[in-house]
């Protein structure tokens, strides 16, 4: 366990905001975990955990102690003819952990390649892209508990999961540090090409293999979203929202080419990009914050823009936004700090 005081977080966040946090505690194994949170001497104020920062905007300085996942080490727990159980600890890289598998041939995880951030965050977050997300992969999530330091199991359906969403950011939120996510990867996977240019990519590179898909949604990526080492971003700033089929229907009258696709469950989920891009947002600049040029969906901070000149920027578009369409934007990235 590595213990910093009046540690500087510019490099541990991906929108490089340079702010400060009293205390930072990184953690190594679990039993450090257990030790820790059971003991909490060490735990001074408000606790926050952080993965690697990439879907948070910081606005000003952390009056407490972060909570950081070093526990490393990629295993295969069980395997037979169809699947594979794998165990990770939550502080390894999530695209080192799907380029391992995809090197092994174990599908599933081989879409949310490229996604910035840490293997604990995975669960919390419910990461998704190129019609994947974690939860289709999850077997379980063991964590201790940060207020006397228990060790508990998640089952895939414990964990509650929805868009972007878990019980980790709901009714436990703060309450566990997960040590180890674990995942089911099938040895013989039905892959999925079908979702926006994947597709299209993939036709340039030949056969659809675990590798060819990996290596087309990483050249779309870099294609389309900025990098957080030349700008820092979170990401998608804004969740899409979730409208009824009546609101969607009457907004489609009036803007026959708005994206829209049903969300499972009877809503019908639009694309906050578009809706902002049409707001006229994309490449705006406030200073140091912007919107992306290519994706007006990303803030970016184009070099010392402050938490709160992104936050600010922030609630200018969702005021924009609902104007225009009557449409509430949620934010995606988390705010920590006084706004
Ligand atoms: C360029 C870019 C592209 C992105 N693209 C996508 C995308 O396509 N799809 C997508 O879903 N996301 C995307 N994101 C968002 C981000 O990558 C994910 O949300 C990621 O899971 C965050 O991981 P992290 O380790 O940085 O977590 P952090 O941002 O540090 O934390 C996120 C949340 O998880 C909690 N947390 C982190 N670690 C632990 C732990 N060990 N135990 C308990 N709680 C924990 C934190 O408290 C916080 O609530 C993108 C971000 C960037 C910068």
């Amino acid at each position: 366990m590595k213990v910093f005081h009046n540690i500087s977080l510019r490099n541990r966040n991906t929108f490089g905001i340079d702010i400060k946090a009293d205390r930072f505690i990184s953690i190594e194994n679990e039993q450090e975990a257990e030790s820790l949170f059971k003991d909490r001497t060490l735990i001074s104020g408000q606790s926050l955990i952080i993965g690697a920062g990439s879907n948070m905007l910081f606005t000003g300085n952390f009056a407490g102690t972060m909570l950081h996942s070093e526990l490393g080490g990629i295993r295969v727990e069980e395997i037979n003819n169809e699947d594979v159980i794998i165990s990770s600890g939550s502080g390894v890289n999530w695209d080192s952990l799907v380029e391992w598998c995809v090197g092994k041939g174990f599908g599933g995880i081989e879409n949310l390649s490229l996604i910035p951030g840490t293997v604990g965050a995975s669960p919390v977050q419910n990461i998704g892209a190129y019609g994947a997300e974690a939860k289709d992969c999850i077997y379980k999530v063991r964590a201790v508990s940060i207020l006397d330091g228990s060790v508990s199991e998640f089952s895939n359906s414990d964990c509650r999961f929805g868009y972007r969403d878990s019980i980790f950011k709901s009714e436990l939120k703060g309450k566990y540090f997960v040590t180890t996510v674990f995942f089911r990867l099938n040895l013989n996977p039905e892959m999925k090409t079908e979702y926006g240019a994947l597709g299209e990519e993939l036709q340039k590179l030949g056969a659809v293999t675990l590798r060819n898909i990996r290596q087309a949604v990483i050249s779309i990526r870099k294609s389309k979203l900025p990098d957080p080492e030349l700008f820092g971003n979170a990401g998608s700033f804004f969740r899409n929202p979730v409208v009824s089929a009546e609101i969607a229907s009457s907004l489609k009258t009036e803007y026959p080419n708005m994206p829209s696709y049903p969300d499972g469950s009877g809503g019908i989920k639009l694309a906050a990009g578009w809706l902002i891009d049409l707001c006229g947002w994309k490449g705006v600049r406030r200073g140091d914050a912007g919107v992306h040029d290519k994706q007006a969906l990303v803030l970016v901070n184009y070099g010392n823009a402050t938490g709160s000149d992104i936050y600010n920027l922030s609630e200018e578009i969702k005021e924009s936004v609902i104007k225009r369409f009557g449409i509430e934007l949620d934010r995606e990235v988390e705010i920590t700090g006084p706004i």
